[in-house]
C-alpha cells in the first residue's frame, strides 16, 4: 500500500525531493527513504541530483538543492491500438507516454475483423522485437475501435456501423492473441483520453473532444475522469439529428450529424459539383488551396458540427471543446463556424467559458490515449509486481 502511495505520487508529479514525496504520499520520511532505496535497487525510481539546479533553489545558493526522484521511464511499457475505419495503428510507449515505435498499416478493419486482429498481433510483435521490449515489462494493451461499445455487456453497438464486427469479442480476441491484457474504448474517448494526457486538454479537468473522421463522435472527460454513460454509449453526437430533411444515415435514422458532416459526406456534397470522385485528403487539400466550394462545405460542416456542441456546451459546461479527426486539418475554415454556433445557440455563460481549439495530436490521439488507457492503471500494475 506504500509501495503503491510512492509510486502515484512519483506518477503523477515526475521530479518530486524525499520531502516532497512524503508530503504527497502522506507517509513519514523514514518510511520513504526506506521505500525509496527499494524501488531504486530494482530499477523503478532514478534519483536525478542537480536536476534543481535550473529552479528556484539556484537562486537561493545556499545548500544543495536536493536530490530528485522519478519513476524509471523506461521500466514498463503500454502498447496503444487504434483501429481505424482502414487503418489500424500501433505505438509502444514508455511509462511517461512517450511513444518509442508508432508504426501504421493500411486494414480493411470494417470488412475483416479477423484479419484485421492478426495484423494488429503482428504491428505489436513486431514494435516489441525491434526496441527489445520483454512480455513481462509490457503493462498491456489499450485498444481503440471505431464503434460504441456496450460497457455493461462488452458487446460492440455493431449493427450498421461497423457490420463485419458483428458478435466478435474484439478484447478477448487481442488478448488470445497476444497473452497481454487488452482494455477496450470507442476511438473518440480513447481520442478524448490521448487529448488530454499528452496534447491539447492538459491540465483541463471538463472537456469534450469532437472527433471528425469518417463517423463523428464525441469523448467526453467531466471532472478529470471519463464519462461513459451507464451502458458506454455516452458521446454518440454523429447520431444527433441535424437536419431533418438530410439522408439516410447508417444507423438507420435520417439527417443524422455524422450524415451531413463528416469527411466523407463533405467530400460527397463536393464530388457532385466537380463531378468526379474526392477523397477525404483530397478534399484537405482543395480546402488549404483556397478553393471556395471546398471551403463552403466545410464551414457549412463547421456550422452542423456547432450546432450540436453547443448543445453538450449548454448541458455540460466544458471548459474546453477539442477538434480532432481528418476535417480539423481544415483549422479555423472549420473552427470560426463551430465557434460562431456556439456563440449564437448557446447560454452565454456557458459560451463565454467555453474553449474550441484544434487537437494537438493529430492523428495519434487516439493510438496515444489507448496507450494511456493502461498507464493511468500503472501504478497500480507495478505495485502488484511486488506481490508477486
Ligand atoms: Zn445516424
Amino acid at each position: 500500500m506504500n509501495r503503491l502511495r510512492i509510486i502515484e505520487a512519483l506518477y503523477r508529479r515526475p521530479l518530486l525531493s524525499r520531502a516532497d514525496l512524503a508530503q504527497h504520499a502522506r507517509l513519514s520520511r523514514a518510511t520513504v527513504s526506506t521505500l525509496v532505496e527499494e524501488l531504486v535497487r530494482v530499477g523503478l525510481v532514478e534519483e536525478h541530483p542537480g536536476a534543481a539546479a535550473s529552479g528556484a533553489s539556484a537562486e537561493g545558493g545556499v545548500g544543495r538543492p536536493p536530490v530528485l526522484l522519478s519513476l524509471v521511464s523506461r521500466s514498463a511499457f503500454a502498447v496503444g491500438l487504434d483501429f481505424g475505419h482502414q487503418h489500424i495503428r500501433v505505438a509502444l510507449c514508455d511509462l511517461a507516454g512517450e511513444p518509442i515505435v508508432d508504426e501504421y498499416s493500411p486494414a480493411d478493419v470494417d470488412h475483416a475483423p479477423v484479419e484485421s486482429l492478426d495484423l494488429a498481433r503482428e504491428l505489436v510483435r513486431e514494435a516489441l522485437r525491434s526496441c527489445g521490449v520483454a512480455a513481462y515489462q509490457l503493462l498491456g494493451v489499450g485498444m481503440g475501435l471505431a464503434v460504441p461499445i456496450n460497457k455493461a455487456t462488452g458487446d460492440l453497438e455493431a449493427d450498421g456501423i461497423l457490420p463485419g464486427w458483428h458478435g466478435i469479442r474484439p478484447a478477448a480476441e487481442m488478448e488470445a492473441r497476444l497473452g497481454i491484457p487488452v482494455a477496450l474504448d470507442n476511438d473518440a474517448n480513447v481520442g478524448a483520453l490521448g487529448e488530454k494526457a499528452f496534447g491539447a486538454a492538459r491540465g483541463v479537468d471538463d472537456l469534450v473532444y469532437i472527433r471528425l473522421s469518417a463517423g463523428i463522435g464525441a469523448g467526453l472527460i467531466l471532472h478529470g475522469r471519463p464519462y461513459p454513460g451507464v451502458a458506454g454509449v455516452a458521446g454518440e453526437i454523429g447520431h444527433v439529428l441535424s437536419d431533418p430533411s438530410g439522408p439516410i444515415c447508417r444507423c438507420g435514422n435520417r439527417g443524422c450529424l455524422e450524415a451531413v458532416a463528416s469527411p466523407v459526406a463533405v467530400a460527397g456534397l463536393l464530388e457532385r459539383s466537380l463531378g468526379q470522385p474526392l477523397t477525404v485528403q483530397r478534399l484537405l487539400e482543395l480546402v488549404a488551396d483556397g478553393h471556395r466550394g471546398a471551403r463552403r462545405a466545410v464551414a457549412e460542416a463547421g456550422d452542423a458540427v456547432g450546432r450540436a456542441v453547443s448543445m453538450l456546451v449548454n448541458v455540460l459546461n466544458p471548459e474546453l471543446v477539442v477538434v480532432g479527426g481528418d476535417l480539423a486539418q481544415a483549422g479555423d475554415i472549420l473552427l470560426e463556424p463551430i465557434r460562431a454556433a456556439i456563440e449564437r445557440h448557446s447560454v452565454a455563460p456557458a459560451a463565454g467559458a467555453v474553449r474550441v481549439t484544434e487537437g494537438r495530436l493529430g492523428a495519434r490521439a487516439e493510438v496515444l490515449g489507448a496507450a494511456a488507457l493502461v498507464l493511468a492503471a500503472s501504478p497500480r500494475a507495478l505495485a502488484a509486481r511486488f506481490d508477486a
